[in-house]
């Protein structure tokens, strides 16, 4: 299988998809750049899961922030004191390693969130080595992720690259409500790059230091979000979550249950309705990326190995032939920490109104103090005994002057006929909540990668891409035959310009090639996966006709030019390949 993996590292870089950034001084660990095709297939992924996670729904908007924030954002948030990996370090050759990495390649034990103590026992008692030159290990501790930087070039302010997007969404909230005309729920999407310095990342896509990010912060009044999930469950109808329990991983079980959504949330595996909610709409849109159900889990991730800000998490998963189960997703149930946390921090209020169906009437107990008469009878104590009082709330005072009849303040008592005694009625129209957030995250090039993976065929020693039609990075070839007399050629290479002309203005991505064989245009189109060739022939020249062949199955069917692109609209729509 790595066989494979070399050779799709190979076509990736041949291809023009993916390699290796700054090659030419050696490469960057950590770092890959995207090529014509790697980009496209990139804006694909991206653009199915606008389709499936932001535009399906009225609830969800997509707002862009900063890749570059102050200080005091990732103080707020909790990062700068909890995103950290534990790392070791070879005494004898300086290598720096992720130590609960490398303790689970060398011993196989799963040591993800444990402490640095236990960490530091398991390399001891089974005497786990630098991999590269044997040397001793140093004592595990932990080093902070975050990418450092300096915002303004002289004697700047601290700053830091964000390693998530969660936090542009939260900064934004209430502005973004306020937008969406102060409704819950209210999904808050966003795309794009993150940076994090992950400790010697090897394994190619997987892990990178900079990458892009899909999430959705999804903020809801969880009082109402069982009720409320009602009316959007029919959109994951028939989705199955295989979910894989922390009880179950505790007892060694990693055999997944299958569960709709609705039983997922109400037998209490998961624990927030809208999360189970999310999965099933990641379910979906993995399936539509070409990956059989089968192949994706949601593990849900044990107390220690969860991220601070989360109450319960689970790890979309997808199983890849090189490196195992992979998670190109996680789904965090974050609670009202967010939001809170950035209130303490900036002092702004965070709050959401809930306004009542109907407005709550509400009897208020009022008490009025007889002044005058407190003051005659009070001399000199006067002014103290008024404080005390005041700083009661008139509920209390009310309670106790009903109940005993009398209030005792210090020595002095104070009977009834110094107060006047009141219920008032008033209308209470909502009250103030802090929402909840439920957030499920996506690599993109961990999809990427997955992608190729389960796109990667050979077909009679040649690759072919069978990715759905319509995330193929150009979604037609078109090829003049070019046989036959030199006028022939002409009239066939500007019949198929024309063609490509018009497709591309309608907004379909066309590749146009007349290069070698036929043969082995249609075999470079496979190999970057286009979905469906056009080949003008001679019999175009007679009536107007040509040819669209299919990717996975070769067929080929002729339709006339006009109704060429309404064909392949269809095509794509369907993702039809037979
Ligand atoms: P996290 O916030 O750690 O749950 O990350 C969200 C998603 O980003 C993960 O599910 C991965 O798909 C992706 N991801 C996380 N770390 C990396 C990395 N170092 N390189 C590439 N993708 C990553």
């Amino acid at each position: 299988m790595s066989d494979l993996y070399d050779k799709l590292v190979d076509l990736a870089k041949k291809r023009g998809v993916y390699w290796v950034s700054y090659e030419i001084y050696g490469g960057l660990a950590g770092f890959y750049d995207f090529g014509p095709v790697g980009v496209l297939l990139k804006r694909s992924v991206i653009d199915e899961w606008l389709r499936t996670f932001v535009y399906a729904f009225d609830f969800v908007v997509e707002i862009e922030t900063p890749i570059i924030s102050p200080q005091v954002v990732f103080k707020a948030s909790g990062h700068e004191e909890h995103f950290t990996d534990p790392i070791v370090v070879c005494t004898k050759c300086g290598r720096v390693y992720r130590a609960d990495h490398l303790i689970k390649e060398a011993t196989g034990i799963n040591v993800e969130g444990a402490s640095l103590e236990s960490m530091w026992r398991i390399i001891v008692e089974k005497g786990v080595k630098c991999p590269e030159c044997g040397g001793d290990l140093s004592k595990p501790e932990n080093a902070l992720l975050l990418f450092k930087t300096e915002i303004g070039p002289y004697r700047g302010q601290p700053g830091y690259l964000r390693p998530e997007l969660a936090q542009g969404m939260f900064v934004d909230f209430k502005t973004v409500l306020n937008i969406a005309r102060n409704k819950l729920p209210l999904g808050i999407a966003q795309v794009g790059r993150v940076a994090r310095n992950e400790i010697s990342p090897r394994q190619g896509l997987l892990r990178l230091r900079e990458f892009t990010i899909m999430e959705l912060e999804f903020f809801h009044d969880p009082s109402e979000s069982r009720r409320d999930v009602e009316d959007y469950l029919w959109f994951v109808e028939g989705e199955t979550l295989n979910v894989v329990t922390a009880e179950s991983r505790e007892r060694g079980i990693e055999e997944p249950v299958k569960l709709t959504v609705r039983e997922a949330f109400e037998k209490g595996v998961v624990k927030n309705p809208w999360l189970a909610f999310w999965m099933g709409v990641g379910a979906k849109f993995v399936r539509s990326l070409g990956i059989p159900p089968e192949k994706t889990r949601f593990l849900e991730k044990l107390p220690q190995e969860r991220a601070h800000y989360s109450a319960q998490t689970f790890d979309q998963e997808v199983y890849s032939s090189k490196f195992g189960w992979v998670e190109i997703a996680g789904y965090a149930y974050r609670t009202d920490y967010d939001l809170k946390r950035h209130m303490e921090y900036s002092g702004v209020d965070m709050f959401f109104f809930k306004r009542y169906e109907r407005p709550l009437e509400v009897v208020k107990k009022r008490v009025l103090i007889d002044y005058k008469k407190l003051a005659e009878f009070l001399g000199e104590k006067y002014q103290s005994v008024l404080k005390s009082l005041q700083s009661m709330s008139q509920e209390e005072l009310y309670e106790e002057l009903t109940s005993k009849g009398y209030v005792l303040i210090g020595d002095v008592k104070l009977g009834r006929e110094f107060f006047n005694l009141r219920e008032e009625k008033t209308l209470v129209h909502g009250e103030k909540i802090i929402p909840h957030v439920v957030e499920p995250s996506f690599g993109v090039e961990r999809l990427l990668y997955i992608l190729l993976e389960y796109s990667y065929t050979v077909v009679e020693d040649r690759v072919v891409l069978r990715i759905p039609p319509r995330l193929a990075p150009y979604q037609v070839a078109v090829f003049p035959l070019l046989a036959g007399s030199k006028e022939e050629h002409k009239a066939m290479s500007s019949l198929a310009r024309s063609i490509v002309k018009k497709l591309r203005e309608k907004g379909l991505r066309v590749v146009y090639d007349e290069e070698g064989s036929i043969g082995r245009r249609y075999a470079r189109a496979d190999e970057i996966g286009v979905p469906y060739a056009v080949t003008v022939d001679h019999q175009s020249l007679r009536d107007n006709t040509v040819t669209i062949r299919f990717r996975d199955t070769r067929n080929q069917v002729r339709v006339e030019i006009d109704k060429l692109y309404d064909t392949i609209l269809k095509y794509l729509e369907d993702n039809k390949m037979a």
